[in-house]
């Protein structure tokens, strides 16, 4: 299994690529079910892209780009080769994404433009890389910042499919972002836009040109499928 390494598109955003981002060429592992670690930045934009020039780069960055006054959606590192956003265990994320925004321990969501872009990923993530749009826990249950959380240190990371956050993770990683995310705000909104886009690599179906081909069709299997005398018949009349 080969995984699309570069997106081009999520939904309504398009998905810009960024180069010169130091990363492992580390592969990940596919065995383990296809899951993403979903990060805050802690951070705005600049800032966060010039720490991830440096290290520290996720796959995708998301959110609100000061500078050019929009929601971008940016791909830093090819999927495929792990992202460098945890401390370890890196392996066992296909996709890692950093949103730009604050974790809260009071229920919190993005706002509706940097909503819409996280859940036209999930989106495109659950198309490509086959994973869903579900967390192993419900909202409010999220790890604290410790790497001794029990929560954490439950053992589904590396077990279950699906949306992780950072403090879903465990020991040694020890940051809780983004702490009470409401994700099934997030899964709806991907739901709501999953299956009307291209799956990357698969040809899009064409439309049949007209109704006179689908006609052609019945006529051709009508004759090969005719006993022997209708189908001397029919040759007959279309050679009069
Ligand atoms: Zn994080």
């Amino acid at each position: 299994m080969t995984l699309a390494p570069w997106l081009t598109k999520a939904g309504a955003f398009d998905v810009e690529h960024v180069g010169g981002i130091p990363h492992f060429n580390q592969t990940i592992d596919l065995d383990a079910p296809p899951a993403a670690v979903l990060h805050t930045t802690e951070g705005n934009w600049a800032g966060s892209m010039s720490v991830f020039k440096q290290h520290y780069a996720p796959h995708f960055m998301v959110g609100y780009d000061e500078t050019e006054g929009r929601v971008r959606i940016v791909q830093l590192v090819q999927v495929g080769t792990i992202g460098a956003a945890l401390v370890t265990h890196n392996w066992l994320a296909r996709v890692q994404v950093e949103v730009i925004g604050f974790s809260k321990e009071t229920p919190w969501v993005f706002d509706d433009e940097t909503a819409a872009a996280v859940a036209s990923l999930m989106a495109a993530c659950k198309d490509a890389y086959g994973i869903p749009l579900s967390r192993p826990w419900p909202d409010g249950v999220y790890g604290k910042a410790t790497a001794l959380d029990p929560h954490r240190n439950a053992g589904q990371f590396g077990r279950d499919a699906g949306w992780f956050g950072h403090g879903d993770v465990p020991s040694p990683d020890s940051h809780w972002d983004p702490g009470n995310l409401q994700w099934s705000v997030l899964f709806a909104k991907a739901e709501a836009i999953d299956g009307k886009q291209p799956i990357p690599g698969t040809p899009v179906a064409l439309a049949r040109p007209c109704a006179c081909a689908a006609l052609d069709q019945d006529l051709i299997y009508a004759v090969e499928h005719a006993d022997a005398a209708t189908k001397a018949a029919i040759m007959k009349a279309l050679a009069a």
